[in-house]
């Protein structure tokens, strides 16, 4: 008890309350409701869960275990990114990076650095490399990589994960040759004499995929670990991991098991045989303190629309012979939700192009008669949707689980991929939020970085960092900053099972929140930007700092991030 309470004993003594005060901040949190709640204080339990928030001239408890002087700065709840890949993002940051390169000579130039510097590795592996982005916009070929890759095998993904860049070898060890057919679902992209060019498409880069060595148990946490750092860095405090596999839920288990996950993870499963491996008869109980639970399963029916894998109801406006590719037909779709639905796990679909959209529309609308309550269906991406398709997101309580930042960064081959008439239904996330559907922001990292301010400046002006284009590239799907806002807290929590304990700054919730350098409702666009994240609080422990906020740590106490979390406490009941 502080020194000046003691002198208080002999009168009315006022009891120091249990846990942290946050002091003399400038809060605001959605309401749950659509709406923004200002707060200049709150109370977290010793367990990490908000006992109280204070709004102005509220009284506070005078003395609180921990008292932390917010200095007026901004706070936010933690941003949840609706759609992320955990592993991948973490693996990409221990391998090579070919995101941003703005030419084919500068990916080859770093590709060649990045094999000089690790000349241990037996494949050089890595990607982010779009080639949209360079001066020549041709695929990259297989002997470009053969002259930087000093005869190893080398494989890099596309920025997209639809497509990889194999190299000579690559192909030699995956047996890939000019007699080889393109396998269902997928394509090898071939030059004028019918040979494997280098470039792989959906399905076709499973060939090259399995002939990858394995990471290591200690890789995983490796990998894990970096990802934990970038998004907790970039306040994100939760995210949906969109086709977790049995080895990384292994990994975010032993993170959990040994006091080492510090981020809430929301896992769906790559399959629907990992989603009955891990959840057996039903999703997993939330775990370590709400930090990792199993929800449901992620299922694919198209690919990406850079990579023309996109199923589109019409051909292509830049490659008429096509349309692009279903993954599954429409009777399997519908036997692998089924399959789900049964046992109460959470449906995310991957649909892009309109055709794939309305695909799942039709079986959810389907499903719903047999699975009837509390179902959340998800379509992630909804990138393009026919105007004509749009309202059903409304019906059957669908989620719209989609990426701002792919806006800014696909527009132009958006429009060269649809041509003009089809860009009506191009992320819209106004139409689509009009019709009731519930918006969920995420960034699909590692395809963009988790940026969840980058990606609600881009929500609200539907402009790039360049600004352009001016005024807004379809800018009636532009949405206010509180929906933008909601998109990435209420709403991603909504979509996962989450929003009665995440989300919010508000009594019951888990203390997961930020210190930021500016308001997010008040910054202009390009100040919303480049908002910077001073400090990241998950469960009422500090978790991450920028260096200038750590000359604060003598005012509360030490984070106890390292020490073991409790296992298994207070499982949700089952929905
Ligand atoms: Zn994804």
């Amino acid at each position: 008890m502080p020194a000046h309470a003691r002198k208080k004993k002999a009168e009315e003594p006022e009891k120091a309350v249990p846990g942290t005060l946050i002091d003399n901040v400038d809060g605001l949190t959605g309401d749950g409701k659509g709406g923004i709640e200002h707060f200049d204080g709150f109370l977290i339990t010793p367990d990490g869960h908000i006992a109280q928030v204070y709004h102005q001239g509220e009284k506070r408890p005078k003395y609180a275990d921990y008292r932390l002087d917010g200095k007026g700065q901004v706070v936010v709840p933690g941003m949840i990114d609706a759609h992320g890949h955990v592993m991948s993002l973490g693996f990409s940051k221990l391998t090579l990076d070919l995101s941003g390169t703005r030419s084919r000579e500068e990916a080859l130039a770093r590709i060649r650095a990045w094999t000089a510097a690790h000349p241990d590795a037996p494949w050089i592996l890595g990607g982010g490399w779009n080639e949209t982005e360079w001066a020549s916009a041709d695929l990259p070929t297989a002997t470009e990589l053969d002259a930087v890759s000093g005869g190893k095998p080398a494989w890099l993904t596309r920025v997209d994960g639809h497509a990889g860049w194999a190299n000579s070898a690559a192909l030699t060890a995956a047996g890939i040759t000019a007699k080889t057919n393109d396998p269902k679902g997928g394509r090898i992209v071939r030059d004028g004499a019918g040979k494997p060019a280098g470039v792989l498409v959906d399905a076709a880069t499973a060939l090259v995929a399995a002939k990858l060595p394995t990471p290591r148990p200690e890789d995983r946490d490796a990998a894990l670990a970096e990802a934990q750092l970038d998004l907790l860095e970039h306040g994100v405090t939760a995210v949906a991991d969109m086709g977790t596999s049995i080895e990384d839920w292994q990994a975010f288990r032993r993170a959990g098991d040994s006091g080492r996950l510090r981020l809430r993870i929301v896992a769906y499963a790559d399959s629907i045989a990992n989603m009955e491996l891990i959840g057996g008869p039903k999703p997993t109980p939330w775990l370590y303190d709400d930090r990792l639970r199993l929800d449901g399963v992620k299922l694919f029916l198209d690919g990406a629309l850079g990579s023309r894998g996109a199923w589109l109801k019409a051909p292509y406006a830049d490659a008429p012979e096509t349309s692009g590719l279903p993954l599954l037909n429409q009777t399997q779709l519908s036997n692998l939700m089924s399959r789900a639905a049964l046992d109460h796990f959470q449906v995310a679909v991957h649909a892009i192009g309109d055709k794939a959209n309305a695909v799942v529309l039709d079986a959810i609308a389907e499903l719903s008669q047999t699975y009837t309550g509390d179902r959340r269906w998800r379509i992630e991406h909804a990138q393009i949707v026919s105007p004509a398709d749009i309202a059903r997101f409304g019906q059957h309580g669908v989620i719209a689980s989609m990426e701002p930042q792919h806006e800014a960064s696909d527009r132009t081959m958006a429009e060269a991929r649809l041509g003009p008439e089809r860009l009506a239904g191009a992320y819209a996330w106004k139409s689509l939020a009009a019709t009731g559907a519930t918006l969920a922001f995420g960034s699909d990292t590692p395809v963009e970085p988790a940026r969840p301010f980058v990606g609600m400046a881009v929500a609200v002006t539907r402009q790039g960092a360049d600004g352009q284009p001016v005024g807004g590239w379809q800018a009636q799907e532009a949405i206010s900053r509180e929906a933008a806002l909601g998109a990435y807290t209420t709403g991603a929590a909504y979509a996962m099972f989450a929003e009665d304990r995440l989300g919010r700054i508000a009594k019951g919730y888990r203390a997961d929140f930020l210190f930021l350098d500016k308001d997010p409702m008040l910054a202009s666009p390009e100040a919303l930007r480049t908002i910077t994240v001073r400090e990241t609080w998950i469960g009422g422990q500090r978790a991450w700092a920028a260096a200038q906020s750590q000359q604060d740590e003598a005012q509360i106490r030490p984070p106890e991030a390292d020490a073991p979390a409790s296992q298994g406490g207070d499982p949700a009941p089952d929905r």
